[in-house]
């Protein structure tokens, strides 16, 4: 019996079957390349600091979101008066908006959106809501209330540098220059580059002593997971935590500013609080000092972030809403 030759009809089935098959597998190869660069990118970005490696990985949630730019009228443009919206949209949908979208001024430089000052702003709110629910824009009416604000639940740019006021408000205005005596040099395990000379290593004592006390508290939280030695001590090999810069004399400060010009007033101040040597740069994540906003947007959802965020204060320590590392001795 002869086998019987192909139909028209089995042969193009057969070649679809096959093709489908073909791409599948092949879908399944770019997926898994995929995952294996983000996954060295990660690395990379984690063992380096390298601002170019680690905005490689970062995610695009905001890539479509545009750059804060100098041109105001791209910017105006697209904003409805608050009328305009108000009639449009609820305080939960404003919100969802203003997060990525609100432009305002801070340090010389135009900014877009507080998506990066969320879990900061949650905390003076009281609420782990987000932004884009009506429990946030109830908790901020409240807010707004009792700061004698319109209490529309908004957070527009009013309500917003408020805000930032009484963030900075909280910060220590004394910048006085920490005398030798109220130094100590901490051991290199404690820093994120255990090379840094030992003139780089000087905290103000009852500071260091504080930021001991909020380390051993982090590394018995399990829920962070981080590398912990037996004596419940953070280990070596973690860089979390870790005190990226300590006291910073002015000489020193001068140098660090000729070397980053373009840092901008909200950056390297000339009056540094460092100067202290009661603020403290801690290692959050990804590029440890870098204000760049996708940076900090990776920054700001650490785990150790958000515990710092809740915890810190019960240490005696401030933060400062613009750069996530940065934290001051500041006991109220
Ligand atoms: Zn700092």
């Amino acid at each position: 019996m002869k086998a019987r030759p192909l139909s028209h009809l089995n042969f193009i089935t057969l070649m679809l079957s096959l093709l489908a098959a073909t791409m599948a597998s092949l879908a399944c190869v770019a997926r898994d390349e995929g995952v294996a660069k983000n996954e060295a990118q990660l690395n990379v970005a984690r063992t380096t600091s390298n601002a170019n490696d680690a905005k490689a990985f970062l995610p695009d949630a905001n890539a479509n979101a545009p750059i804060a730019t100098t041109n105001a009228n791209s910017a105006t443009n697209e904003t409805l008066s608050p009328l305009e919206n108000s009639a449009m949209n609820s305080p939960a949908q404003q919100n969802a908006r203003l997060k990525t979208e609100l432009v305002w001024t801070f340090g010389g430089k135009q900014q877009r959106g507080w998506y990066l000052y969320v879990p900061l702003i949650n905390q003076l709110l009281g609420t782990d809501k987000n932004p884009d629910t009506k429990e946030f824009a109830d908790a901020l009416a409240r807010w707004q209330r009792s700061n004698n604000f319109t209490a529309n639940g908004i957070l527009d740019t009013d309500t917003l540098l408020h805000i930032i006021n009484v963030w900075q408000t909280r910060r220590s205005k004394d910048h006085t220059i920490a005398t030798p005596e109220q130094l100590m040099t901490a051991p290199p395990s404690d820093f994120y580059a255990p090379s840094r000379p030992e003139e780089l290593r000087q905290v103000e004592s009852q500071t260091y002593a504080a930021y001991k006390r909020m380390v051993a508290a982090a590394a018995s939280d399990r829920s962070l997971g981080l590398a912990v030695t037996r004596n419940g001590e953070l280990a070596a090999s973690e860089q979390y935590l870790k005190i990226i810069s300590a006291f910073r004399s002015p000489a020193y400060q001068d140098q660090l500013r000729q070397q980053s010009p373009n840092s901008g007033t909200a950056g390297l101040a000339k009056n540094s609080p460092h100067f202290t040597a009661r603020a403290l740069d801690l290692y959050v994540g990804g590029d440890p000092v870098s204000t760049d906003d996708r940076n900090r947007a990776l920054q700001t959802q650490t785990k150790v972030y958000l515990w710092l965020v809740k915890n810190a204060d019960k240490f005696g320590f401030t933060p400062y809403f613009y750069e996530p590392w940065h934290w001051e001795y500041q006991p109220r």
